[in-house]
């Protein structure tokens, strides 16, 4: 309901947009598929698109990765009509005319949509606080940059991690950082990455949902100015089958009032107790959740040794091969102590990637789990027998058998919702069942733009 209050507000906030110069809004969602789906609006009709929404087919959650495949099921079809409502507490101003808000996904009677996947990191979040936990959440976006059909760009110039790259591509470098700034996005640092052609963007910690929006609103204004300079951002696991994959790792910290749940106890890494059934939680997890954090059809390509990608079920203090990365706190790491989940790849739609993590985590904080040993070498380096034994697995390369085993998961479906875990493992099967038998070149190829701005 819009009460009497807001329309006066609404008001001075469209006069003070149009002041701006901004006369269009665009509203986005996230779908299962971690496609990033828009409407847009003139300004004058900013209040209509909070409140009561616009208007959106059900089918929008299931919208496959191809450009045209709906995976119809008994509970989506072509009739009904939800509303998409933006968070206005969320605008923020692009540029050019241009503001953006999140949006979330209501019924037509103003409940929340169970598929929603902004709704359902609300409710995890809800669920944290009740528990008396807060968390904040930093994503690191990996992309690579492609000429605007998508081919790859020339590499001549280009080291791991190199200077090259940030000149090769200053122009772009600079009007992102500026851009970012222009709209509030707190950049941690932005610069090349191990694969040709291949960047990273930290973003600064900020509570669940507001981190999940802000890197939203990151791929819109990198997809904006590499449009600006003639290139196009690819969002894909993985752009080429023969190079390194891009992740979207999750790091995370916890505090119970003020106390940090990963520093300042007597636990392994000064970590507490609680801090450490959080982790215990989420590696026990990880099988169920694959499905969820990087569960499309190229995101098994991704998983290998030795790709840094994360792929072994396990936990160890900075070690870039396990799932989950422990960073401890200190004057070097102002940040703080946190968890960084890094097998999460850019296929995933970050509401639920989010919501998974710290459900997760709260599962393993409120079963009190213990944490198992924490791995302190590359895990490839050990022998079968001795990964055996401290109980690393490596996570499915097989899709179908990832999608199966989220299809089962009690916990998985306790944690999203039924709806969410349906949806998902809709549109990640018809994946499989359609572009499963292709080989590694053809399929990145084919879908080294689908996540794309
Ligand atoms: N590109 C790697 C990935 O696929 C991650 C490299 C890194 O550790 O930042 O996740
Ligand atoms: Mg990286």
């Amino acid at each position: 309901m819009t009460s009497r209050a807001a329309k006066p507000l609404a008001a001075a906030a469209i006069a003070q947009l149009e002041a701006d110069g901004v006369t269009t809004l665009i509203g986005t969602v996230v779908n299962p598929a971690g496609l990033t789906l828009a409407k847009t609006v003139p300004l004058r009709r900013m209040s209509a698109f909070a409140d009561p929404g616009l208007g959106a087919s059900p089918v929008w959650h299931v919208f496959a990765i191809d450009q045209t495949g709906i995976v119809f099921g008994d509970a989506i079809g072509v009739v009904g009509d939800q509303r998409i409502r933006i968070d206005l507490g969320a605008l923020r101003i692009l540029g050019d005319g241009l503001a953006w808000a999140p949006g979330a996904f209501f019924n037509q009677d103003g409940s929340p949509d169970p598929y929603c996947s902004r709704g359902a990191l609300s409710r995890v979040v809800e669920r944290m606080t009740e528990a008396g936990i807060d968390a904040v959440v930093g994503h690191e976006m990996e992309f690579v940059l492609v000429a605007a059909d998508g081919t790859p760009l020339p590499s001549h110039l280009w080291a791991q991690y190199g200077l090259a790259g940030v000149l090769e591509f200053e122009g772009f470098v600079r009007d992102v950082t500026n851009a970012a700034a222009g709209s509030g996005v707190s950049i941690e640092q932005f610069h090349p990455e191990y694969g040709r052609n291949q960047f990273e963007i930290s973003l600064s910690p900020v509570p669940p949902v507001a981190a999940a929006d802000q890197l939203v609103l990151m791929r819109i204004i990198i997809g904006r100015v590499a449009r600006q300079h003639g290139l196009r951002v690819s969002l894909s696991p993985v752009p080429f089958a023969d190079s390194v994959g891009s992740g979207s790792h999750q790091h995370f910290s916890l505090t119970r009032g003020e106390t940090p749940l990963f520093s300042g106890g007597d636990g392994i890494g000064s970590m507490t107790p609680e801090g450490q059934s959080a982790i215990a939680g989420l590696i026990a997890g990880l099988p169920e959740a694959q499905g969820v954090l990087c569960g499309s059809v190229l995101s098994g390509m991704r998983l290998k040794p030795g790709r840094w990608s994360g792929a072994y079920v396990c936990w160890g203090t900075e070690n870039r091969e396990a799932a989950v990365r422990f960073l401890i706190g200190g004057p070097s790491n102002p940040c703080g102590a946190n968890v960084e989940v890094k097998v999460i790849d850019p296929s995933a739609n970050p509401y639920f990637a989010t919501a998974t993590i710290l459900g997760l985590a709260l599962d393993g904080i409120e079963r009190k789990l213990s944490l198992g040993q924490e791995t302190t070498v590359g895990p490839a380096t050990m022998t079968d027998a001795q990964r055996a034994q401290a109980g690393i697995t490596l996570l499915s390369q097989d899709h179908g058998e990832a999608i199966e085993r989220l299809d089962r998961s009690s916990l998985l479906r306790s944690i999203l919702g039924d709806e969410a875990v349906d949806a998902t493992v809709a549109v990640r099967r018809y994946e499989q069942a359609t572009y499963g038998d292709m080989a590694p070149e053809e399929l990145a190829d084919k879908f080294r733009l689908a996540w794309s701005v």
